[in-house]
């Protein structure tokens, strides 16, 4: 598609992102490089299968001034996130989740039929529904088409485009500020940073509230979960890198929780400095401590992961060789993104994994980027009886190994791989 002019502008772009995306420091600091990498949402049709593949790095710098954790913008988000596989109404504790939350922040926040309620990023309306529900006018913001549609059939208002400060201007001008923001697992996936948490404070009424979840870096590096980095995911933060980056917005955090979602996330309070009303919880306080006390602000605490990743992947490969080669069946249950960065650094592909299943039907018939394992429906496992089934969602393996746990009627066994391979009979 391109021309010699957009490989020489896009060179300069690529240059230019290797400096932190939130303060402008040089990157110098290596935290993980998982190789070279295919787009982890880009299923393949089976004509695709013969057509060359981009793969791009997964090479990821922590920034030496913010310790913001963070790979280059190798891929942009249009070319990402316009089409996306990824339906989050399939995950039923996705949904349990989104429930209780709902009810929390409606009586936190004493939400009713005057207030207004926005997610940004808000897939298939899977969270927004639970509003909806309630008669709170909501508002979604998503800009995969495909993704959006499906909320909108669902009667969830949603309007299909990128967020950031030039959508919050209008829609501030046209009278709708927030109540309440809702940014799930979001903030990770926006290249510009600064223009994003900018459009926030922009959208927020002045005693408004935003809370956002992402994944906390402190999880990801304690239990081993470097198959949560792909393309997809720019930036991975802790509570105090996060603190520093809103409050250069104007935005105070003023409150956490830390929830088992992703591994293990964070959800943050954000309000406007102004708006002393909120009084900053002294679960803040005592969360930036322990954050400090594990040495978040200091280099030498990210300079181990990278050869603990290493290990990592040469246990499951011992693991799997010997499954092998005493003549064992291995199929592969779910096609999440994670898989595909841990399936792709570890050079897993059909000589090890017969198949894989997923429960969305979207993803039936198409097969996993880089390493070309096909997807199938679940029913695939009652019908071929693998003698082992290696759980790739790991966040979901207990709702995994209940719903499939018939395999054991035929001595079939369950292998989560993260944080370290592990079996369950
Ligand atoms: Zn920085």
């Amino acid at each position: 598609m391109s021309t010699t002019g957009d490989k020489h502008v896009h060179l300069l772009e690529n240059k230019a992102q290797a400096c932190c995306r939130f303060c402008g420091s040089e990157l110098r600091h290596t935290f993980v490089d998982l190789g070279m990498s295919p787009l982890c949402e880009s299923y393949l049709s089976l004509e695709q299968l013969n057509q060359m593949e981009p793969f791009y790095p997964l090479h990821v710098y922590v920034c030496d001034r913010c310790f913001l954790v963070q790979l280059q913008e190798y891929v942009k988000p249009e070319d990402i996130f316009t089409e996306y596989a990824y339906f989050s109404s399939y995950a039923n504790t996705l949904l349990e989740h989104s429930r209780n939350y709902t009810q929390q922040m409606i009586e936190r926040l004493h939400l009713d039929k005057d207030s207004f309620v926005v997610e940004v990023a808000s897939n298939d309306g899977y969270l927004l529904q639970y509003f909806v529900e309630r008669n709170i006018p909501s508002l979604g913001i998503e800009p995969a088409v495909n993704i959006a549609r499906a909320a909108i059939d669902k009667g969830i208002p949603t309007l299909i485009e990128f967020f950031g400060t030039e959508c919050a201007h209008r829609m501030a001008v046209e009278g709708k500020s927030a109540d309440l923001i809702i940014g799930n697992n979001v903030l990770s996936q926006v290249p510009n940073l600064n223009d994003f948490v900018e459009g926030l404070k922009i959208l927020l009424k002045p005693d408004g509230v935003i809370t956002i979840e992402f994944p906390h870096l402190m999880n990801l590096i304690t239990n081993n979960l470097f198959d949560t980095i792909y393309h997809e995911h720019f930036s991975y933060f802790s509570f105090s890198t996060a603190e520093k980056i809103f409050l250069a917005h104007g935005l105070v955090l003023f409150d956490l929780e830390e929830l088992t979602t992703h591994g293990g996330s964070l959800r943050i309070y954000a309000r406007h400095a102004q708006d002393d009303s909120k009084l900053v919880s002294g679960r803040v306080i005592e969360f930036k401590q322990r954050e400090e006390q594990a040495g978040i602000n200091d280099l030498a605490y990210y300079a181990t992961f990278y050869e603990q990743v290493k290990e990592t992947k040469r246990k499951l490969l011992d693991f799997l060789i010997k499954t092998k080669r005493q003549g064992k069946s291995i199929a592969g249950y779910g096609a999440p993104g994670k898989g595909n960065t841990l399936l792709n650094y570890c050079g897993i592909r059909t000589d090890f994994l017969d198949y894989t299943v997923d429960r969305n039907p979207y993803k039936h018939g198409k097969f996993l980027p880089g390493t070309h394992i096909p997807i199938y429906s679940p029913d695939m496992i009652s019908e071929t009886k693998p003698d082992y089934v290696l759980i790739l969602p790991w966040n979901l393996k207990d709702e995994i190994m209940e719903q499939i746990g018939f395999i054991r009627e035929w001595g079939g066994q369950f292998i989560v791989p993260i944080p370290e391979v592990k079996l369950y009979p």
